[in-house]
């Protein structure tokens, strides 16, 4: 079992080493992350310069790229194999509802899904890395379980983790996402030449968090599951906009 694992915090992120050494004992894992922080990057691939890898001491493998380059140089060529799996996390923070579009750490568990690979990723639900040795301990039984008793064709697995000990996150649901109130404002400052800067404001609260979202499991203390596809076709409107576009007026029948 060879496992690629990445991340959106970094090569030096906590969350990364504790995922390694969860993962550890179900195989060979091979890390390629990020050189710095690149979370909010979403499936950006860095197409203006040429990329580098680098070997940290501990032997992690990092780029000056984001998530999806490294997964996806991993796969192109950096790697004399092909891995088994791809694990991305476990990220600082919760990647729940509309977060899953920016999110640099599912983006890199996507790369590896949009490659055929079975991928996952895992994010704690409050920044801080509290309870993050038990937060690992679930990544790790959830990869476990999927060597174990694996699914057919390729899957794309979303999962949050609460802050909470081992002991109390024995429960899985799997969840649908949940959605977001709009982003809080920008937050404008002023330079110390003083001129205007904007901070991107924090997200959303919940506005679906009812029961079967990722928002809800999470809210009484479940591990939230969801499993992620990426066709963003909206199927339920196409007759609709079929209707409209027949609707059109030609320019030439609008100047006769
Ligand atoms: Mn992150």
């Amino acid at each position: 079992m060879r496992i690629l694992l990445s991340n959106d915090d970094g090569y030096l992120a906590p969350g990364l080493a504790a995922l390694y050494q969860a993962l550890t004992p179900l195989g060979e894992v091979v890390v390629v992350a990020p050189e710095q922080n690149c979370s909010g990057a979403s499936n950006s691939l860095t197409l203006s310069r040429p990329l580098t890898v680098y070997t940290a001491a501990n032997g992690f493998r990092y780029v000056n790229g984001t998530p999806t380059d490294c997964v996806h140089v991993a796969l192109t060529g950096l790697l004399d194999f092909v891995p088994d799996l791809v694990v991305s996390g476990l990220n600082n923070g919760q990647n729940m509802g509309e977060d899953t579009l920016y999110s640099g750490t599912v983006a890199a568990a996507t790369e590896g899904f949009l490659f055929g690979l079975p991928s996952f990723a895992f994010s704690q639900l409050n920044k801080g890395w509290g309870e993050l040795d038990a937060a690992a301990c679930v990544a790790h039984d959830i990869v476990a379980h999927y060597i174990a008793q694996p699914l057919s064709g390729p899957l794309l697995l979303n999962v949050n983790i609460p802050n909470r000990g081992y002991a109390e996150l024995q429960d899985w649901q799997i969840t649908r996402l949940g959605k977001r109130h709009p982003s809080q404002p920008v937050v404008r400052q002023l330079n110390p030449r003083g001129e205007p800067i904007y901070w991107v404001g924090q997200a959303g609260d919940a506005r679906d968090a009812s029961p079967g979202t990722d928002f809800h499991a999470t809210a009484h203390g479940s591990v939230s599951i969801t499993p992620l596809q990426l066709d963003l076709t909206h199927t339920r409107r196409m007759p609709e906009v079929s209707d409209w576009a027949a609707r059109r007026v030609s320019s030439a029948e609008m100047s006769s």
